[in-house]
């Protein structure tokens, strides 16, 4: 909590309204107390300069900072149902909460969360961190990174690479006050819910929300499941920018590497992933097999992957 006065005003003015009417104690209290059942929990920060520019709206950065937690927690087949948010704001920033928080709000609505409490500290820059609470659907619905096995199909939700193309805009000739649709990707995760909740039926063996970009999240279930991932560049969904971006590019490093894009990877036994992907649900975008690693396969051929594809803080 921030020592400065007015910070009370400022939590009830703000956050208040968003705090949670299901569960016996919300905001305001030292320590919220919610109902037992919850089974999953992570969290997820977005620090200004590193996640987002200070200038950005926070409108997205709220919205933002909710998306990629709910993300997380349905990655693991979980139902998101609360959020703790500590948030830490320059001096002088104040007047931005009213934005941050209709973000936040705007996420909480549209995910079917609500805000059990938080934190408000006085800082050098903008940090947002979020944890949230969920509970899993069942244990036999359980999803993890290690459940891929030698023979199941590999597909993915909507289309790779938009994030990292609305990056590049953004860093190159699109000034911030101009929203695309790339832009949009970005800094307003479009989550696939619909999708995930048809998805829950399924047979999911192994699933992970790509963050880091498709090389490196594809790494982590072949590394977990002690597996390897074989994908056909072909086969990747790509939104029409993103493909005459890698046109003009010559490579396929947007949908390979950008990071951002908040899909699911999941594999599955090949009738499931045919039913899947008839239902419109995934995109096949290649198979499991013995051995490690990830390969990736234009034309037929394994095309070189950089060492250090994908997003990494260290
Ligand atoms: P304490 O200092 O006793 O830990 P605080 O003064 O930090 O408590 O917080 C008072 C109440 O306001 C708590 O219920 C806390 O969860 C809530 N709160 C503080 N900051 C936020 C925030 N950014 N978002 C939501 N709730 C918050
Ligand atoms: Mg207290």
């Amino acid at each position: 909590m921030m020592n400065a006065g007015g910070e009370f005003e400022l939590i009830w003015r703000f956050f208040i309204p968003l705090g949670c009417r299901d569960v016996p104690v919300s905001i305001g209290d030292d320590a919220a107390r919610i109902p037992v059942g919850i089974d999953h929990v992570c969290t997820d920060t977005l620090v200004a300069g590193t996640h987002f520019m200070p200038c950005w709206s926070l409108r997205h950065v709220g919205y933002k900072a909710v998306a990629v937690n709910v993300s997380d927690l349905m990655a693991m087949g979980a139902e998101p149902r609360w959020i703790q948010l500590a948030l830490t704001l320059p001096e002088g920033e104040a007047h931005r909460l009213s934005e941050l928080s209709a973000g936040v709000r705007e996420a909480c609505d549209h995910f079917g969360v609500c805000v059990t409490g938080g934190d408000t500290t006085r800082g050098d820059q903008w940090v947002i961190t979020v944890t949230a609470l969920g509970t899993g659907l069942s244990s036999d619905a359980l999803w993890r990174r290690a459940g891929a096995q030698p023979g199941d199909l590999i597909g993915v939700t909507g289309t790779l690479g938009d994030a990292a193309l609305g990056l590049e805009q953004l860093l190159g000739e699109v000034p911030p006050s101009v929203e695309t649709e790339q832009t949009l990707a970005l800094q307003r995760p479009r989550l696939p819910l619909a999708t995930w909740r048809s998805l829950l039926a399924y047979e999911v063996h192994a699933a992970i929300d790509v963050s880091d970009g498709l090389v490196q999240d594809a790494g982590h279930i072949a590394a977990a499941s002690r597996v390897a991932l074989v994908l056909s560049v072909e086969r990747l969904p790509l939104s029409g920018a993103v493909r005459s971006a890698c046109q003009q590019k010559a490579n396929w490093d947007l949908p390979l590497y950008g990071g951002e894009d908040y899909q699911l990877l999941v594999t599955l036994p090949p009738s499931q992933a045919h039913k899947a992907a008839k239902a419109g649900l995934i995109t096949l975008i290649g198979h499991v097999e013995r051995g490690h690693g990830v390969r990736v396969l234009e034309a037929g051929c394994p095309i070189e992957l950089s060492e250090r594809g994908g997003f990494q803080h260290f």
